[in-house]
């Protein structure tokens, strides 16, 4: 639990304007332009099949979806109008009218609940509950210091590296010391100010992971499997959450399972930087770069 405490340790707070607003249920209605949508559909982020019978709030008006998972707007509604949607085993999803009339509704995988989801997807340990992911498809494994030449140390990252990118759905693929021509780099090394723990730093602008470091608390860290796919597993954005192989100290499983799978494609087809539950019109950007701190003490 203590390492819990620690991991509460991200750095964001201050940095991010808006952080601490965490409404979802911003109604402000904007309109852009003079596009208009009459027809919207809705389908599932992970089955894409439709979600029947979700209540859509579209400009102030409310709709109920059908069995195809649409909704007829009685009056066409602007480009930039809010949409508030809901139903259950989906989170709450708030957005603007696009000149797409198809959505998705993020759905919660069977066996997880929106606690669950909320922690993997945008546990940002008490500051802003900001999605983070890559952009890249690639990230690099850099391994530096006196483990670099290790054996047992690369062999254990490939592995690792395995295990992450195939949680990824092959969206992200993770490798180990091959430069890559796109792509974000993080380097690994023993650190001294672990303390017990194993550390990940963060770099992030806009909702985008753009880099960072591993401190391993012990070359024996740095040959564990299961710290260093937990540890890539914060790279590829995943926080901390309640149970499963990314709470704080792994609560005692060995691998990415089906519901981080399942979460995963959901955080793909999220923009970087929208806000818990699944709100893109607080969408969390800007140029400005912090760095969140997970501390992690894998049992
Ligand atoms: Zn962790």
């Amino acid at each position: 639990m203590k390492r819990s405490l620690i991991a509460a340790l991200c750095l964001l707070g201050g940095v991010l304007p808006g952080c601490g607003n965490s409404d979802s249920t911003d109604t402000t209605t904007t309109p852009t332009a003079a596009t208009t949508q009459s027809t919207l559909t809705f389908t599932s982020t992970i089955t894409g099949s439709p979600v029947v019978g979700a209540r859509v709030v579209v400009a102030g008006s409310s709709y109920t979806t059908g069995a195809d998972g649409s909704i007829a707007l009685s009056t066409p509604a602007a480009i930039g109008a809010t949409i508030d949607a809901s139903a259950p085993g989906f989170l709450d999803r708030v957005t603007a009218l696009s000149t797409t009339p198809a959505l998705t509704l993020w759905e919660i995988p069977a066996g997880a609940d929106v606690a669950f989801v909320r922690q993997l997807a945008y546990n940002r340990a008490g500051t802003a509950e900001v999605l983070w992911r890559p952009t890249a498809a690639n990230i690099l494994l850099q391994i530096t210091g006196e483990i670099a030449s290790d054996p047992a140390v690369r062999a254990a990252h490939v592995q690792a590296a395995a295990m992450a990118s195939a949680v990824t759905g092959g969206k992200v693929s993770v490798q180990l010391g091959s430069p890559v021509s796109t792509g974000i780099t993080f380097t690994l090394q023993l650190g001294p100010s672990a303390q017990g723990a194993t550390t990940t730093y963060l770099t992030q602008s806009g909702g985008v992971i753009q880099g960072g470091r591993v401190e391993y608390a012990s070359a024996a860290a740095a040959r564990d499997v299961r710290v260093i796919a937990h540890e890539i597993g914060h790279m590829l954005g995943f926080g901390h959450a309640p149970s499963g192989f990314m709470c704080p100290n792994a609560c005692g499983v060995d691998n990415f399972g089906p519901l981080e799978q399942a979460v995963y494609v959901s955080m793909w087809q999220r923009n970087p930087g929208t806000a818990a539950l699944d709100n893109d019109r607080r969408l969390i950007t800007g140029s400005s770069t912090s760095t969140a701190v997970f501390s992690c003490d894998i049992r």
